[in-house]
């Protein structure tokens, strides 16, 4: 679960970690005084108006502006709020911005210069371990850092046993060519991050940049956190991070039924059970000259019900042109899962208008069949072997 960039600071500010500090507003005026609230807090007079959007790249796109007075923070939340914010990590239409966050200015002018490093922790799958991932070069190019000069990237392999040591984290700081209060502020940092991230069993800390303050305050600018979905029942006073806005509404709807959806941009529709067939019945598609217009697992229960929630969830996506229905029937039987096909046809009426193959196998396929082969005036085909059910799919496209 991917969160926004406030939320990503709230937990890494639970846990001790710097960060740049803001209030997030969901209009103007609520980002006016949001401004006044943090200078009262923070003392900064000058703002950053940031756009809070799952995605990355705001600040390429128009969605990060400093504001240096309350005026500015009006006009420019203004702009922003509302707009249809398209970056580099975007489609090409955008993405909708709800809320901003109004945020202190930590670019402000010191003793030294300020600086910006990328620091992320994730799971590296080749070890199977977390590593910190770092560069020096931090900022809103770190993508062209990792491509022109991958040597300016370094990581550190964490033993799942210990966590991350002290001698790492100095390590770190001194790769980032830190010293003084800045080396010692490092590696607090890192210190604190790793705790955070393996406390909120997170799947991705993605912090650029780090920001190391002209007065050598370590801070977190940006926060790109994803959440675990699988470890978020141990984190109960996570689950309202979740913004159903920032998701496909397709596949909000999907889950709210229980079925595992991802939407694709091909043209066959699939509904599988289980995750392992339904990965094979999508190589199947793309074999037979089809391409997949999504991954759909409806579980052990293929009955009448979920499968006529699978149909509509299906043909919400007006690019399918043919449904390959992929059941083994183990624990449920095909006959009841035949019937459940015809039941929701019949249900839907004229609403489903592409041809359906039906390929089932397992317990009572031999039923099943016989099921559907009988029912007359059904754009429904049925199959037996995958090969078959790939013929069939390459016949209805054609
Ligand atoms: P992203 O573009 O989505 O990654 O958003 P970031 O939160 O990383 O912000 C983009 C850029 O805005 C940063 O790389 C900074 O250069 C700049 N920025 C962020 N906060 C401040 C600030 O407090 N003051 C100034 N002057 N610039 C800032
Ligand atoms: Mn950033």
């Amino acid at each position: 679960m991917n969160l926004h960039e406030y939320q990503g600071k709230e937990i890494l500010s639970s846990f001790g970690v710097g960060i740049q500090r803001g209030i997030v507003a969901q209009t103007p005026d609520e980002a006016v005084a949001a401004a006044k609230e943090l200078t009262e807090k923070t003392g900064t007079s000058w703002y950053v108006v940031k756009a809070q959007v799952h995605a990355g790249g705001r600040g390429k796109g128009g969605g990060v502006k400093l504001a240096k007075n309350l005026d500015e923070v009006k006009s420019i939340s203004d702009d922003i709020i509302g707009m249809m914010l398209v970056t580099p990590q975007t489609s090409a239409e955008g993405k909708l911005v709800n809320q901003v966050l109004i945020a202190e200015d930590v670019y402000y002018p010191g003793e030294s210069e300020t600086e910006e490093f990328y620091v992320s922790v994730l799971l590296d799958r080749a070890t199977g371990k977390n590593m910190v991932m770092y560069s020096p070069e931090g900022g809103m190019d770190i993508e062209q850092v990792a491509e022109k000069t991958p040597e300016l990237i370094f990581t550190e392999e964490i033993d799942p046993g210990t966590g991350l040591l002290p001698f790492q984290a100095r390590n770190i700081a001194f790769n980032l060519g830190l010293s003084g209060a800045a080396f010692k502020e490092m590696t607090k940092f890192v210190m604190a991050l790793y705790k955070a991230y393996e406390s909120s069993d997170s799947a991705m800390f993605e912090i650029n940049p780090v920001l190391k303050t002209s007065d050598n305050k370590i801070l977190a600018v940006d926060a790109k956190v994803s959440l675990d979905e699988n470890a978020l029942y141990r984190h109960k006073d996570y689950l309202d991070y979740r913004d159903i806005r920032e998701e496909h509404p397709t596949e909000v709807e999907a889950k709210a039924a229980g079925l595992n959806y991802v939407a694709l941009d091909g043209n066959v529709g699939c509904m599988v059970n289980g995750a392992g067939l339904a990965m094979g019945t999508m190589d199947l598609i793309k074999q037979a000259g089809g391409e997949p217009a999504n991954f759909l697992d409806v579980g052990g229960t293929a009955d009448a019900k979920r499968v006529e929630i699978a149909f509509r969830i299906i043909l919400k996506d007006p690019n399918v042109k043919a449904i390959l229905v992929n059941i083994f029937g183990g624990i449920v039987r095909c006959d009841r899962v035949a019937q459940g096909v015809v039941d929701a046809y019949k249900n839907m009426g004229d609403s489903i208008n592409v041809p359906i193959i039906v390929r089932l196998q397992g317990t009572n396929a031999v039923e099943a069949k016989a099921l559907i082969d009988a029912e007359e005036g059904l754009n429904v085909i049925s199959a037996t072997e995958f090969q078959e059910a790939a013929e069939k799919v390459q016949e209805v496209l054609a």
